[in-house]
Parts: structure tokens; sequence; C-alpha cells
């Protein structure tokens, strides 16, 4: 075989002091502001109060404020240093592979401790916890990387840590459960025996796997029990989406350091988290005129909230214990296939992105996860980072994007984020290797099912 000996850069790094040092808030931009979250009893809008049991002020402030900017703590600055900035690649001999003329760069956050994005939030929000003087967090965790993230968060600040994990990936990811631990953090398989809403939901047969709605549930109920105890979520909240703007802001340098500006911004969705993070910053140049990149979600063709979902109002989980928000949800008692991609199992979408896409400033495309784990393994083949099952959607349309290219000859420049590695998934890609894996197909009649419980909500 022919060796390749081009030098080419492959790496665009920034240095420590080149660290964006504020999250960036899109709302203020929005030519509409996005509905508010109403009380699940009243359905009148929710203020601080009733989100105090859950969140710290700092937090609640931060779900609702209207500044376009805001600063970074430095305690928290000085955690994100140890593995950011993160790097940006270009993905040269994936470009070669697909002999593509499509320029392909990954912003890769697999560098973080928890091999995720889900540091970016879990470190700010157990620094506001501890400022604010909780005892302990609790919360959900559907593929494990969020317990992980939230588990080292809350060991740095002094914080106890009980997290439930969803059944199937409790059951299918033994070694996230052990990272969870040896942070400090108490995992419970949900639904547990724990909760009044895990013994009332565990007692249907097809809860059995659980879901994050059910988990939600559950880690909710926990924390509004005892006055020492917060509850954490790792995507879907405007706060939580703020945080990963730091994925977005550092992009944007990144490319202006490689002198390329991107056509398509392509990311995987679960809740929504790494997508905005990445992409908001982008949007903002957008919205300003100086760019105009096509801004493109990924769904698992299993649970597509924002391709098959109603917008309405809705629970963020399955018991009905959390605000209504209005997001592209699949109903709150939808319970996805035990799909590999455990991240991107949740019946929601962020409400912020929901509202992005209904002003159609975004597009969104649902995968089937074989074809996913086939772009994994070209990718990891190639550039010899082995994702999560979850940028493996965004991985698969970057591809595609790419061969399109190859035949239009447009000019394709394709941004993605590589939100996570696969280093506890590789029972999935065994699964792919033996030619074990199978896309589910989702009768409608499910998907009607679950939305037949969806509140009605006078607007
Ligand atoms: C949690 C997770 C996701 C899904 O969450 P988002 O909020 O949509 O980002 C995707 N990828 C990885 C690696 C995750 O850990």
């Amino acid at each position: 075989m022919a060796i390749d000996e081009t030098v080419r850069q492959h790496k665009y790094t920034l240095t420590e002091d080149e660290m964006p040092t504020a999250w960036y808030n899109i709302i203020p931009d929005l030519p509409a502001p996005p509905p508010p979250p109403l009380h699940p009893g009243t359905q009148a809008p929710i203020g601080p109060e009733d989100l105090a049991p859950l969140f710290p002020m700092a937090l609640i402030a931060q779900e609702v404020t209207t500044d376009r900017y805001v600063d970074i703590p430095g305690g928290v600055l000085d955690v994100y240093r140890q593995w950011r900035p993160s790097p940006l690649f270009r993905a040269h001999r994936l470009e070669k592979a697909l002999d593509t003329p499509a320029r392909i760069y990954y912003k890769y956050e697999g560098v973080s401790p928890a091999g995720s994005h889900k540091p970016n939030t879990a470190v700010p929000q157990a620094y506001y916890n501890a400022i604010e003087g909780v005892r302990k967090l609790t919360t959900e965790t559907g593929a494990g990387q969020w317990g992980t993230a939230l588990a080292f968060a809350c060991a740095l600040y002094g914080l106890e840590c009980e997290v439930w994990q969803v059944g199937a990936s409790y059951d299918a990811k033994p070694y996230r459960r052990m990272m969870i631990e040896a942070f400090g953090a108490e995992v419970h398989r949900s639904p547990s025996d724990l909760t009044e809403a895990g013994r009332r939901l565990g007692a249907d047969p097809a809860n059995q796997s659980g879901s994050l709605g059910i988990a939600i549930s559950e880690a909710v109920e926990a924390a509004v029990a005892d006055p020492t105890v917060r509850y954490a979520l790792g995507s879907v909240l405007n706060h939580v989406l703020l945080h990963q703007t730091i994925i977005g802001e550092e992009a944007l340098l990144q490319m202006a350091q490689a002198g390329d500006t991107p056509t398509l911004i392509v990311g995987c969705t679960g809740g929504g988290s790494n997508f905005a993070g990445l992409s908001f910053p982008f949007l903002r140049e957008k919205l300003a005129g100086n760019i105009d990149p096509r801004i493109l979600a990924v769904e698992p063709a299993s649970c597509p909230s924002l391709t098959h979902g109603t917008y309405a109002y809705d629970y963020g989980d399955t018991a009905g214990m959390t605000p209504l928000m209005k997001m592209h949800t699949l109903g709150h008692d939808f319970v996805p296939d035990p799909i590999h991609a455990g991240g991107l199992r949740y019946h929601g979408m962020a409400p912020l992105i929901s509202h992005i896409y209904e002003l159609g400033l975004m597009d969104a495309i649902a995968v089937p996860q074989t074809e996913c784990f086939a772009a994994a393994v070209t990718f990891a083949r190639t550039e010899g980072i082995v994702p999560a099952p979850e940028p493996t959607h965004a991985l698969a349309m970057a591809i595609r994007e790419a061969e399109k290219a190859k035949e239009t000859g447009e000019e394709t420049v394709i941004l993605t984020a590589l939100c996570g590695h696969g280093h506890f998934d590789l029972a999935a890609y065994d699964a792919y290797l033996r030619g074990e894996m199978q896309d589910e197909v989702v009768s409608e009649e499910r998907f009607a099912a679950a939305m037949a419980t969806v509140p009605h909500v006078a607007e």
C-alpha cells in the first residue's frame, strides 16, 4: 500500500488563555421568546419558587436569564482547564477513505474525565449547589455518561451523589456503574423500589427495562423529599444548554484558525445539549448574517422526538412530577426500545431546540442504528477514535453529506460534535460486528398510545 506522506494540519488547539470565559445564551437573539414552562397542577407559568425544591437559585436564574452572556465562575474555569479547550480535528483520513471533496471537522469532547461533553454542565451544576450549601444531588442516567460526569463533579466539590440508572443500561453497562461508584456516588437500577414512582411504574412489566422518564421521576421524588438535597438534570433545560455553549465558542475560534467556514453543522440529539452547545454560537453568527450554515439535528429512528413527535406541553418525566414544558414529545409514557445509543432514548426534546426548530432555523432527520454503526466503524478505522453510540448518528449524516458532495461537486464543509468516546459501549460494537444488531421499527400504534396521555393544556 502507498503511504501518504503529505503534511497536513489535523488538529486545531487553543491555549488555556484563549479559552472563552462566558457561556452564550441564545434566547435574546431569537425572533420570538420560547413559551414558558407551566405548573403541572395549575397550568400557570411557573415562578422561581416552584423550582426552588429542585435547583439552587443561581441555576434557576440562569434558566430564565435574558442576558446574552453569562460569565463562567473562576472555580469552574479552573476545573474546565483540566481538559479544555478541547481539540478540533480535520478528518483528512476519513475524507480520503470516502474519496470526497467535502472537508470534515469534528470537535472532540471525549477528552473530558467522564469521556463526554457532560462535565461541561455537571461541573457548574455541582459548583452552584455546593456554594448554596446543598448536601447531596440526585439524578438519572441513561447510558451512564451523565451519572459519571455528575459523580465526578460532586466529588470535586464535596457533595454526595445518588444516581438512578435506566435498567437496560444498568444491566448492559456494568463498567459505567463501577466508574460512577469509583467517583463515590451511589447507583440504583431504575425502576427501583426506593421511590413511590419506581414502585408504581415498576409494577408494569413493560417498564422493566426502564427509561429516562422513569429514572427522572425517581430522582426528582428523592430530591423533593429532603430539603438538603437537590436534583440535577444532564440535558433539556436552558441552563444545561447554556453551559454546553463553551463547545461552540471554542469551535468558532478553531474554525477561524483553520481558515474555514462550515456549510453544515450536524449533531446528535437526545435531549439536545451537545447539539445546542456546538450549534448555538454558530446560529448567533448566522442570525447576524455573518455565515449561513445549515444546522441539522440527527436522532435515532427508534426515538424520533423532533421528526415524529408533537410540539405540545408535556411532562419531562413519566410520573408527571416536573413542570409542563412545550417541546417536541413522543409522550411522557413512551418507552423507547433498548437501542445502543442509550443517551438518545428520551421522549422529549429540549424546549429551546424545539422552539428553534419551530422557528425554521434548523432541520432534523432520524437515522437507524445499523447505519450509524457502519459510519462509526469507518470513522474508527480512519480517525482512530471509537465514538460513543450517540454521536455515530451525526457521523452517519456527515458521511451521507460527504458522499452527496462527491456527486454534486457542491462546496461542503461539515462540522460535527464528536461528543464522547465509546470505551464503555464496546458491547454495542460487538453486536454490530457480529451482525446481531437490528433496526427496530416503532409501530404507529405505539406512537399513538404514548401520545394519548399527553395532558390537555389550553393555550
Ligand atoms: C448524554 C449524551 C448524549 C445525549 O444528550 P444530549 O443532551 O442530546 O447531548 C449524546 N452523546 C453523548 C456522548 C452523551 O453522553
